[in-house]
């Protein structure tokens, strides 16, 4: 049995998830959508595709705000470093009228790996480039490298280095770890990487009045990684996938999990056989849950959402809990007819 939020409160029976938003003309009700960090990605998407852009430079667009956001701890600038102390990003895009792919995955020291994702589509015969070599790509294509490691998330990673009880901790002598020295804010931040490790991929998924289809998915993947490790972020088929003539998927939270059943691509496919965006994501779900056998304590650690738009405009989200680890209720951003707004993500179990 599956459950969105709206069935438990709504008082009208038959009130669906997700938009009906092709007009009585037949053109689509241009419309972006994205992870719930994405509020600020979909309303720049939005306004980028009514103003005529392609969808795939509007998405990107979007998601620029939160790469270049030094706030936004799991994309781009300020992103959660690996083990070493070493942020290494992965990006993918999608562009849905020329069925084309590019990512990349383990890049450095580039704090817009989207659009060096759509490079490698645009300017090479590969579709995903990795570590040095994407880094090197980047700097021949004209990306400046700089420090993505912020102060906060380097404290954090010291925080953690600390916790893990090694030879890094506080010194025998004044029992100061990293954390003492660093300002209120920083301590509280990094307090709360240490409860629990967050992630802030965004996937963003858009659809013009023609209704194409395009879509980015940028990470810095899971925090304190062993160095070189790739999620789901970057993989077509898994963190990102569309077909034009059907509709769009990506997804955040657990890479290893996604990858393991091609996730974003499994949600299309659904869409495909007739299922709505947000039936599409809890029938995808499904999948991960059957990968566990049962065993609900381990499936418990493991955090998902899928977020899907069919060519049409209408769209949908599922979560495979009904809130996250750390207790946050699933949500996804909206930009459409209606403005720009969070909507509860259906979801496929109650913890
Ligand atoms: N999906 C990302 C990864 O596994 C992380 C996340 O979305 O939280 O790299």
């Amino acid at each position: 049995m599956v459950f969105t939020r709206r069935d438990l409160l709504a008082t009208a029976a038959g009130i669906a998830a997700g938009a009906q938003a092709q007009t009585p003309s037949g053109a689509v009700t241009p419309c972006a959508i994205a992870s719930v960090n994405g509020l600020r990605a979909v309303s720049k998407a939005l306004e980028m595709i009514r103003g005529g852009a392609d969808v795939l430079d509007a998405v990107i667009a979007g998601v620029n705000i939160l790469e270049d956001d030094p706030q936004e701890h799991g994309v781009g600038l300020g992103g959660m470093p690996n083990e070493e102390g070493v942020v290494e990003l992965d990006a993918s895009v999608m562009h849905g009228p020329t069925r084309r792919a590019g990512a990349v995955g383990a890049i450095q020291k580039i704090k817009n790996p989207s659009n060096v994702a759509k490079l490698v589509m645009e300017r090479t015969d590969h579709l995903m480039l990795v570590g040095e070599g994407a880094l090197r790509f980047a700097i021949a294509e004209g990306f400046q490298p700089t420090n993505l490691l912020t102060e906060d998330s380097r404290i954090a990673w010291l925080a953690w280095k600390e916790k893990r009880g090694t030879a890094w901790g506080p010194g025998l002598a004044d029992g100061s770890g990293a954390m003492a020295s660093a300002s209120a804010e920083t301590r509280t931040f990094a307090q709360r990487m240490l409860d629990h490790p967050i992630t802030g991929t965004i996937n963003c998924l858009g659809v013009n009045a023609k209704g194409d289809l395009s879509g980015t998915t940028s990470t810095s993947g899971m925090a304190f990684k062993i160095p070189g490790r790739v999620g789901d972020s970057p993989i077509i088929g898994a963190g990102l996938w569309l077909d034009n003539d059907i509709g769009a998927a990506g997804s955040t939270g657990r890479g290893e999990e996604n990858i393991k059943i091609c996730g974003a691509h499994t949600v299309v496919e659904y869409m495909r056989h007739g299922a709505s965006p947000q039936d599409a994501c809890l029938e995808t779900l499904k999948r991960i849950q059957r990968t566990y056998f049962g065993n609900r304590a381990k499936l418990e650690k493991v955090d998902i959402d899928f977020y899907a738009l069919n060519k049409k405009g209408e769209y949908g989200s599922a979560s495979l809990w009904d809130h996250q680890g750390d207790g946050r209720v699933s949500r996804y951003a909206v930009a459409d007819a209606k403005g720009a707004r969070l909507m509860d993500c259906a979801f496929l179990m109650t913890r």
